[in-house]
């Protein structure tokens, strides 16, 4: 029988950066894990657990805290953990902030590279998703649908011809997880100020993000993509989903939302016991294929 096993990292790596809210210097030291241990952080010697459970801020990035340790954005290297296949790991931080290296997740994923990735023995779990559901904020929204295989898309609505009206589908069977890894992180340079006022943005700069000044990008270099920020919200989307503790086998559609309803959405998959927790060899049919890209 084919089996997916689970994932974790050979050696140990250490990511150096600054924090993109807190504009701090930070270091992260990647540790290897056993089965079943999941994703977990490590602050101060308190083990935070990256599951929503422990989801508390949601201000222009995700934050975790547990036993009053704090852990902020997440999200991208959360996204580079499920592209990698990574199921059990430790992270070590010292500061406060997850670092923003160059506001994707490509760069996370050079580091597990360069750490070597080991197969584990036992198999792969996934959450496949059973029903529908959805989560509402005005007229932003979240739905999930059961599928054979993992997909996620972001509808864009922005008064900005870049950024326009777009829409961008993520699957792993489809196509490569770069087109969604390299995608940047972004902001309007009339936020940049507001968002400073509020203690964010600090370590903001053209080297770690795509500024907009009105239709205009900032950066010289331009952009990686031409729909580069409507896939930077699908990098968001899919790392705040593995916030489940479990790949999730579902296509899942977000019109407009960000990281608040992609937690709640989350949180209501497991309120309402909305997913089967499957290893891999007990997937049928198209699902068994298409699972692991
Ligand atoms: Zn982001």
């Amino acid at each position: 029988m084919q089996c997916i096993q689970q994932r974790t990292i050979k050696d140990e790596v250490v990511i150096k950066g600054i924090g993109l809210h807190s504009g701090e210097p930070v270091t992260l030291r990647l540790i290897p894990a056993e089965s079943y241990e999941g994703i977990k952080f490590i602050k101060n010697g308190v083990y935070i657990p990256a599951h929503v459970e422990n989801a508390s801020g949601f201000d222009f990035s995700t934050t975790l805290e547990k036993d009053g340790q704090i852990v902020r954005t997440v999200e991208h290297l959360m996204a580079a953990l499920y592209f990698t296949g990574i199921d059990n790991i430790y992270i070590e931080i010292q500061g406060e902030e997850i670092p923003i290296l160059d506001g994707s997740a490509i760069e996370f994923i050079k580091h597990i590279k360069s750490a070597g990735i080991k197969i584990l023995p036992e198999e792969k779990l996934f959450a496949v998703l059973k029903k529908e559901v959805v989560v509402k904020d005005g007229d932003k929204f979240i739905k999930g649908t059961p599928s054979d295989e993992f997909s996620a898309t972001y509808h864009a609505q922005y008064n900005n011809s870049i950024i326009g009206n777009k829409k961008y589908t993520f699957s792993p069977s489809k196509e490569l997880y770069e087109n969604v890894a390299m995608a940047r992180t972004y902001c309007f340079l009339e936020e940049v100020e507001m968002l400073q006022k509020m203690g964010l943005a600090k370590g903001g700069s053209l080297e770690n993000a795509v500024v907009f000044d009105k239709d205009d990008v900032l950066n010289p270099e331009g952009l990686r993509f031409e729909d580069e920020p409507v896939k930077h919200k699908v990098l968001d989307l899919i790392g705040d989903l593995y916030l489940l503790g479990f790949p999730l086998i579902a296509d899942v559609y977000s019109f407009k939302g960000g990281h608040r309803l992609n937690a709640q959405f989350v949180r209501k998959l497991i309120d309402e016991d909305a997913f089967d927790r499957k290893y891999f060899s007990e997937l049928e049919g198209n699902r068994l294929k298409r699972a692991v890209a």
